[in-house]
């Protein structure tokens, strides 16, 4: 049977049979005990699946990482301990040393430190374009070595909105697939497999978990990608993995399995980024409100970029439902019902103006954290980027004036209370 969204929200992953625990129960072991050696042969093998040790599979996390998987539609999916573990693992199942990333230009700086900085150590290279460049320049950015194009649905902090039906289209003429971070909007609010995206991953710690108490990230595969049709770029899928006897991925799981069978017997194998089955107990419990919570963090988000846009010591407003956003058009079509709570603004003033400003604030806290239920902001030139000067900040397109707001889920009107008496210090 198969749900709606809000349905599977509550009721995904986990279907206890008769006497069985009616919430997810936490296996926090670390192995698990066989009567024969032989029969734990064979899950070395991947003849059979079962569990034998939490660093590769544990029934909790499989559980809410099925709970992720029914909710973007995909075929298979697996939890990772954070989200920067997901878009590692998600880009080096495909890239080996020698492979050409294409990657938008507005991501989540860790990310573009991994690509840019850490796989480039590997070998791997990238080439970044504008999330709104045109079908030309996208194309321009492509070399023989490519082999996987990567972007935000909604990028943190630039809040733009990628055009996925594009980025696919190009990928797919060039036979790579698409990975897109969901993490902003969630399945709640799109979902990238629908509109050609390949896989999709999340940082859980941001809206899923809700509540600042879990980090974690999660990989989907849509199992549209056909590997064996492009062989020869992605010899790790197609060709004999000698460290599981033989075993050929794309071959002996298909391609609704290869992925994330080989991410897991491979990746979480030798890097072990798993999280504890706590963590995946308590991601869970907020993804049982994930539908709720992000109506109203949308709800929210609306409401404050109205209320600052008509302010007249804010400068600028950037939320892509406003329709004076330049990303307004790529947001109706893809993030119909509302994107996700994150604003950010400048002010009258500039740097000092802002810092001003973010002291003036009550009720919403100073945090490096964002899409949590309570409302938090941060102000990058006084804080994760204070070392740069304000020319070098334009240069990474982050304004010495711009405040990142993240709209939790209380009350608008108190929300807008407390930014209305900081503003009037200025
Ligand atoms: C936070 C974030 C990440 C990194 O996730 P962690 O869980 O902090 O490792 C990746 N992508 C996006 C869009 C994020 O916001």
């Amino acid at each position: 049977m198969t749900y709606r969204k809000e349905t599977e929200c509550v009721q995904g992953g986990w279907q206890p049979g008769d006497a069985q625990p009616r919430q997810v129960p936490i296996y926090q072991n670390t192995t698990w005990r066989y009567a024969t050696s032989e029969h734990m042969g064979r899950l070395f093998d991947l003849q059979e699946s079962g569990y034998f040790y939490t660093r590769l599979q544990n029934p909790t996390n499989d559980a809410v990482a099925d709970k992720i998987r029914q909710l973007e539609g995909g075929a298979a999916a697996m939890l990772t301990s954070s989200g920067q573990a997901a878009n590692f693992f998600a880009l080096f199942n495909i890239c080996e040393a020698g492979s050409h990333i294409v990657a938008s230009s507005a991501i989540y700086g860790g990310t573009y430190n991994l690509i840019a900085v850490t796989m480039a150590k590997m070998g791997i290279e990238s080439t970044f374009v504008s999330p709104s460049c045109t079908k030309e320049e996208l194309e321009a950015a492509f070399r023989p070595n490519t082999r996987a194009v990567f972007g935000e649905t909604i990028a943190n902090p630039a809040l733009a909105v990628l055009d996925i039906e594009l980025f696919a289209q190009v990928a797919h003429e060039h036979g790579v697939p698409l990975v897109v971070d969901n993490t902003f909007p969630t399945p709640v609010n799109c979902r990238p497999l629908e509109w050609g995206a390949n896989i999709v991953t999340h940082s859980t710690t941001k809206y899923m978990d809700g509540h600042g108490a879990a980090v974690g990230g999660a990989i989907v595969d849509g199992g549209t990608f056909d590997w064996m049709a492009h062989a020869s770029k992605f010899p790790g899928l197609c060709t004999p993995d000698e460290s599981y006897h033989g075993v050929v991925y794309a071959q002996d799981f298909g391609n609704e399995g290869a992925f994330i069978t080989k991410a897991t017997a491979q990746l979480m194998r030798d890097f072990g980024s798993i999280p504890s089955p706590q963590n995946a107990f308590i991601l869970n419990l907020g993804l049982e409100s994930l539908h709720v919570r992000m109506a109203q963090h949308c709800k929210n988000g609306e409401a404050v970029a109205q209320y600052l846009a008509s302010h007249p010591k804010v400068s600028w407003v950037r939320y892509c439902g406003l329709p004076s956003d330049p990303y307004y058009a790529l947001a109706q079509k893809y993030l119909p019902n509302g994107g996700c709570g994150v604003v950010s603004f400048g002010v009258a003033g500039g740097r000092a103006a802002a810092e001003k400003v973010m002291g003036g604030l009550k009720m919403a806290s100073i945090a490096t954290h964002v899409a949590d239920a309570r409302t938090c902001c941060l102000h990058p030139a006084s804080s994760t980027h204070r070392q740069m000067s304000d020319a070098e900040l334009e240069a990474a397109g982050v304004a010495p004036d711009l405040i990142r707001l993240s709209c939790g889920i209380e009350a608008a009107e108190d929300i807008i209370a407390d930014i209305d008496q900081a503003l009037a210090l200025l």
